[in-house]
């Protein structure tokens, strides 16, 4: 499925409409540059799903959970992990195989960890639609 949107409210209200349509034990890869929005989706995610607070991109923890909408939301962002050792010691399997959702901001570096099916929503820029545009990809993937 290929969505666009023009503005970052657009992206935003994707990620509601998927947090509301969400499954216990879904992990979603989100792909795409620094800066491409990745952050927006999840916080309309996080709204979709019922969670009250503030989202904010974990970088600097790796992980951000939320406990207080319908079900748990486990946010990751891997952007400075060294080694996937360092998800082991989050305790990342209670979460990716868990009774929550999981989102997790550049996932293919922890390719090798991340289970056997998941859902990839890939953000990309398109500088000559100008520069608030994204398309946005959602597809399901099977890992080998
Ligand atoms: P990432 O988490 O991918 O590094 P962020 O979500 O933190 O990126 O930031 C995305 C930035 O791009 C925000 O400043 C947002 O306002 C801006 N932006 C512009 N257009 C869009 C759009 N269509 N969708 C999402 N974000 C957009
Ligand atoms: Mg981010």
């Amino acid at each position: 499925m290929v969505y666009e949107t023009q503005r970052p409210e657009e992206t935003y209200r994707l990620g509601e409409a998927m947090g509301q349509e969400a499954c216990p034990g879904t992990v979603y890869c989100l792909e795409g540059d620094l800066g491409v929005g990745k952050t927006v989706f999840t916080q309309g995610f996080a709204k979709g799903l019922g969670v009250g607070g503030p989202v904010n991109s974990p970088t600097f923890t790796i992980l951000q959970q939320y406990e207080d909408g319908r079900m748990p939301l486990y946010h990751f962002d891997v952007y400075r992990i060294g080694d996937v050792e360092e998800m082991e010691e989050i305790g990342y399997e209670d979460c990716f195989y868990g009774e929550g959702v999981c989102l997790v901001e550049w996932p293919s570096l922890i390719r090798e960890i991340l289970p056997e099916r998941t859902l990839w929503v890939t953000i990309e820029k398109d500088v000559e639609k100008g520069f608030d545009y994204r398309r946005i990809t959602v597809e399901e993937r099977k890992h080998p």
